[in-house]
């Protein structure tokens, strides 16, 4: 890439961040928050590692990816930055403790198995218990009669920080009630425990929505990129 291409692209990238830390700052205002209190993670699956290198310039410092090999693979190659990564896509039990050695966040812990993977007496990684909104359990997530042993399951076992729920909307309609049910059972988690008060809600579509229902963790992918956007 010529330097005069990279330096439009930053541009490019700036305005972008500029545009949706706006929209953010006026969404937490609705709710009475401040974009400090909300975490962007930058979703950079299928781009190339200079582009996070090029949003870490820009003052990014929460990058999500969803499938290992490609997570893998740019954390090797960005050793010598300072980023947190948030593992975001379904993951296999076989593939656990490969994720949990790159990763600073896993969101999308769903299963007794997954947790006994993760667990750790080393180290310590923090998890979200990831929630599934829909009837179709191929979309990942833990169906909400499955919560609370699970959520118990993750607060016994050693070298797991529980911070809240994660969610996925369904495709098409109005988010408006999964985001409802997010609160519902976010709600039911933090009787439990009452720390698990994060909620990781909200991608380029929805993510104002989410605000108003809580989220304190956004997953922005296309609107940061302007891929498909
Ligand atoms: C890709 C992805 C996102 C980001 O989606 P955008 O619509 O590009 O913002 C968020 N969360 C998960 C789980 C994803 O896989």
């Amino acid at each position: 890439m010529t330097l005069t291409s990279q330096t439009s692209l930053n541009k490019f990238l700036r305005n972008q961040l500029e545009t949706v830390y706006e929209r953010i700052d006026q969404a937490a205002a609705r709710v009475g928050k401040q974009r400090k209190d909300i975490t962007v993670i930058a979703v950079t699956k299928s781009e190339p590692t200079q582009l996070i290198r090029d949003l870490i310039d820009l003052g990014v410092s929460d990058f999500g990816e969803n499938r290992h090999q490609e997570a893998a693979l740019k954390m090797s190659e960005l050793i010598d930055l300072d980023l947190r990564m948030h593992f975001i896509g379904q993951l296999q039990s076989k593939k656990a403790k490969q994720v949990r050695a790159y990763a600073h966040t896993i969101h999308s812990v769903d299963r007794l198995s997954l947790v006994r993977e993760l667990s750790s007496n080393e180290s310590v990684i923090e998890v979200f218990v990831q929630i599934n909104l829909t009837n179709n359990p191929q979309r990942g997530g833990v169906s909400f009669e499955h919560l609370e042993p699970l959520v118990e399951n993750i607060l016994e076992s050693p070298g797991l920080k529980l911070r809240g729920v994660m969610a996925v909307a369904p495709l098409g309609g109005d988010p408006k009630e999964s985001f409802q049910q997010v609160v519902y059972t976010s709600e039911r988690v933090q009787k439990i425990y009452s720390e698990a008060s994060a909620i990781s809600l909200g991608m380029s579509a929805d993510f104002e929505q989410a605000i108003e229902y809580g989220a304190t963790h956004l997953r922005l992918g296309r609107i940061i990129t302007g891929q498909n956007a």
